[in-house]
C-alpha cells in the first residue's frame, strides 16, 4: 500500500471519456488499497482560450483577476473528476487551492508555494476519501486566487506529494516516459527508464517539455520520485512502466549519455567590434536582462586593437527586442550587429560525463564527419550543448543518437 499523488495533464482530461478513463485508473489504484491524491489540468486548450479573454478585455489586465479567470479551467475538470469516481463508488470529493489551503506569495500569474496544511488530508485518506486537487492554483497571504505560470499543475502535483510525504507523484501525460530524443525526429529514440533529476533538469529547461522546470528542483529538494507516463496506456502508476526521475544513486544502469535534446527556436545575435575594457559585458547584458531579454550561451572572442565581439543567443520570438534594445542601449558603442534567426541548440546530457573522458570530443568528431559547422559550445558538468544551423537539426539529433549508443535495443 502506498501513498501516490496522481496528476493528469491537459491531454488526460481533455474530455469526458478521457477522464472517464483517468477515474478508471484512479480506482484501479484504490483497489490495490492504495491512497490517492488526484491533482488535475485544465481541459486541454482551455487555459489558452481564458488567457485569451483576458488579452481580449485589456492587454494591461489586473493579474488578480487574471488569475481569478485563468484558475477556473482546473476548478471544472476537478469537479468533473471527483463526479467520475463517485459513480465508480469511491468516496471523493474536490479541493479547491484556498480550501486545503496551498498558500503562494502574491506574485499573481506566476506566484510560488510557501505552504500546503495536509491535517485534514491526511485524516481524509485514512479513512479511504480521495482528494481531487485543482492543478495550477493557490490561495495568496491576502487570500487572493493565484496561479503558478503556465504548466504549474506539475509542480501542484509535486508540492503536494512532498507535504504528504507521498510515496510517489506519478505525472499522467500523454507520452509514455521521458526519451532518448525526440521521437518525431529520431525513430529509434527508447523511452528512458529511470533518469536523474540534475539530468531531467537539463532536459525540461532545454525543451523537452514533459515537466515544468520548476516541478523537477521542488522534487529533487524534497526526493519525491516523480513517474512520467501515458494515460493512453494500458498501466496504472504502480507497475511502473513509465519514467522514473529520482536520485542518482537509485540509477543502477547508468548510461554516459541519457539523451539528446534539441531547441529550435534560437537566434543568435553578434554585437561587433565593443570595446574591451572592464564593465563591457555588465553593460550590454544588463540592458538586455532590464529589457528581460533571456540570454542564453555567451562568447566573447580575443580582442584585436582593443576591441572584441561578443555573440549570444537569445529565443527567437525575443530577437527584435533585444536588437531594438541594443540599438536604443545608453552609450553602448559598437561597430554592428550581425543577426541569425535559424539557429538550433542540440544538447547531449548525461550524468555519465563526470566520470567519462571524450564525451565532448565524440560530439564534435560526429557532427565533423556530417560536415556540420558549430558555431557556439557551452557546457557544464552534466551537459554540452552546442549552436549549430537549424537546417541540420535533424541530421546532428539522429548522428549523436548513434553515435552515444542510443539506437541500440
Ligand atoms: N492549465 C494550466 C496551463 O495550461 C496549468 C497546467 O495544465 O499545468 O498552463
Ligand atoms: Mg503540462
Amino acid at each position: 500500500m502506498a501513498l501516490i499523488v496522481a496528476k493528469f495533464g491537459g491531454t488526460s482530461v481533455a474530455d469526458i471519456e478521457r477522464i472517464e478513463n483517468a477515474a478508471n485508473k484512479v480506482a484501479i489504484e484504490v483497489e490495490a488499497g492504495n491512497k490517492v491524491v488526484v491533482v488535475v489540468s485544465a481541459m486541454s486548450g482551455v487555459t489558452n482560450t481564458l488567457v485569451d479573454y483576458c488579452s481580449q478585455i485589456s492587454p494591461l489586465y489586473d493579474a488578480r483577476e487574471y488569475d481569478s479567470v485563468v484558475s477556473s479551467g482546473e476548478q471544472i475538470t476537478s469537479g468533473l473528476m471527483a463526479m467520475a469516481l463517485q459513480k465508480r463508488g469511491i468516496d471523493a470529493r474536490s479541493w479547491l487551492g484556498w480550501q486545503i489551503p496551498i498558500r503562494t506569495d502574491n506574485v499573481h500569474g506566476r506566484a510560488r508555494i510557501k505552504s500546503i496544511d495536509t491535517d485534514e488530508l491526511h485524516k481524509r485518506l485514512n479513512n479511504s476519501e480521495v482528494a481531487v486537487v485543482p492543478g495550477f492554483q493557490g490561495v495568496t497571504e491576502l487570500g487572493r486566487i493565484s496561479t503558478l505560470g503556465r504548466g504549474g499543475s506539475d509542480t501542484s502535483a509535486v508540492a503536494l506529494a512532498a507535504a504528504l510525504c507521498a510515496d510517489r507523484c506519478d505525472i499522467y501525460t500523454d507520452v509514455s516516459g521521458v526519451s532518448t530524443a525526440d521521437p518525431r525526429i529520431v525513430p529509434l529514440a527508447k523511452k528512458i527508464n529511470k533518469i536523474s533529476y540534475e539530468e531531467m533538469l537539463e532536459l525540461a529547461s532545454l525543451g523537452s517539455k514533459v515537466l515544468q522546470t520548476r516541478s523537477v528542483e521542488m522534487g529533487a529538494k524534497n526526493a519525491v520520485p516523480i513517474q512520467v507516463l501515458s494515460s493512453f496506456d494500458d498501466e496504472v502508476g504502480s507497475a511502473m512502466a513509465g519514467t522514473l526521475v529520482t536520485t542518482e544513486d537509485k540509477i543502477m544502469e547508468q548510461e554516459i549519455v541519457s539523451g539528446i535534446a534539441h531547441n529550435r527556436d534560437e537566434a543568435k545575435i553578434t554585437v561587433v567590434g565593443v570595446q574591451d575594457v572592464p564593465g563591457i559585458a555588465a553593460k550590454l547584458f544588463g540592458v538586455l536582462a532590464s529589457a528581460a531579454v533571456n540570454v542564453d550561451m555567451i562568447v566573447q572572442n580575443i580582442s584585436a586593437d582593443g576591441l572584441t565581439d561578443m555573440t549570444f543567443t537569445v529565443p527567437r520570438t525575443e530577437l527584435d527586442l533585444a536588437v531594438k534594445t541594443l540599438n536604443d542601449g545608453v552609450d553602448l558603442q559598437y561597430k554592428e550587429i550581425i543577426v541569425n534567426d535559424k539557429m538550433a541548440k542540440i544538447s547531449v546530457v548525461g550524468i555519465g560525463m563526470k566520470s567519462h573522458a571524450g564525451v565532448a570530443n565524440t560530439m564534435f568528431k560526429t557532427l565533423a564527419d556530417k560536415n556540420i559547422n558549430i558555431y557556439v559550445i557551452s557546457t557544464s558538468e552534466i551537459k554540452i550543448s552546442i549552436l549549430i544551423d537549424d537546417d541540420y537539426t535533424e541530421l546532428a539529433v539522429r548522428s549523436l543518437h548513434a553515435a552515444y549508443g542510443l539506437d541500440k535495443e
